[in-house]
């Protein structure tokens, strides 16, 4: 019987089936099992939940996944070129890979894995922000994110108050996760290599957020108060209508703070501030 081990090496499978990356798609393959097998592990136990895998590619980390003893990996591939190559993995993998062709944006991971389910991905950089913001506004669905992302987008969601790359997506990522980087992998892991190196950051979702707030709102202050990064928040907030110095007064910050300054904790104040004026 055949099985995941007989599958020919990565590289042949590119060269049969005709996949030369597109950079338009954010096609970096990873071609190294050995890689991709650790990031399988880096997302713990998958053997008792679904895995949502955007963009498989060629699937080296398809592979991982499902030799890591995956329960059911659904892969989401927007390149049909790829499909046929998937379809080999998928008939080597006991019935656990289901491919889905399509934009994995439109895909609602909600509806289609079972609660408790785990995201492993190798994300095209294009979409991988809009993607984390989908999956935060469904974060209690997740078990946990393992997600490969340009080294700068991971520090940006892994960056405390008062470092340079914190913004809105460290507030509303530590806002409902703990967040941390846990593999770096330098361009030449890929093929073909990107300009940047790469990272893994885990996102393991709280409980409960880490501080009360209605996340629709907490975003808007956010975006709000970084768009204007170098203001004091006495201007930037203004973007949110109101009482900005009653609004900061409420939630007890000094006006001339600027955002980068803030705890997730103060964030999820001034919102509650702000629904309660709306
Ligand atoms: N997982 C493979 C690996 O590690 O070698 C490929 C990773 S590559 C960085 C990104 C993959 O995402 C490509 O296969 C690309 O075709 C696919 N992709 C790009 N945009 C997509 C989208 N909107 N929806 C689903 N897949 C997409």
């Amino acid at each position: 019987m055949t099985g995941l081990h007989d599958l020919p090496p990565l590289r042949d499978v590119i060269r049969t089936h005709g996949l030369e990356a597109r950079k338009g798609l954010g096609q970096h393959f990873l071609l190294d099992l050995n890689l991709t097998g650790r990031i399988a592990r880096e997302a713990g136990d998958l053997t008792d939940c679904d895995v949502l895998e955007v963009g498989p590619g060629p699937g080296g980390l398809t592979r991982g996944l499902l030799a890591a003893g995956a329960r059911r990996v659904v892969a989401v591939e927007k390149d049909r070129r790829c499909l046929a190559a998937l379809e080999e993995i998928r008939a080597v993998s006991d019935g656990r890979l289901e491919i889905v062709e399509g934009d994995a944006l439109g895909f609602d991971a909600a509806a289609e894995l079972a609660p408790g389910a785990r995201v492993v991905s190798n994300l095209p950089y294009n979409v991988g922000t809009p993607l984390l913001f989908g999956w935060l506004e469904r974060l209690e669905h997740f078990a946990g994110l393992t997600l490969m992302f340009q080294r700068e987008v991971a520090e940006r969601i892994v960056a405390r108050p008062g470092d340079k790359a914190y913004g809105r997506l460290a507030v509303m990522c530590g806002w409902a996760a703990d967040c941390q980087i846990v593999m770096d992998l330098p361009a030449r892991a890929f093929t073909p290599p990107p300009k940047v190196a790469s990272a893994v950051v885990n996102l393991v979702p709280l409980a409960k957020p880490r501080a009360e707030a209605d996340m629709a709102t907490l975003s808007r202050v956010v975006a709000a108060a970084f768009n204007q990064r170098r203001k004091m928040l006495r201007q930037s907030l203004k973007a949110l209508g109101g009482d900005t110095a009653v609004l900061l007064d409420s939630a007890d910050i000094d006006p001339t703070r600027r955002a980068e300054t803030l705890s997730i904790e103060e964030f999820a104040a001034l919102a509650r501030n702000v629904q309660v004026a709306g």
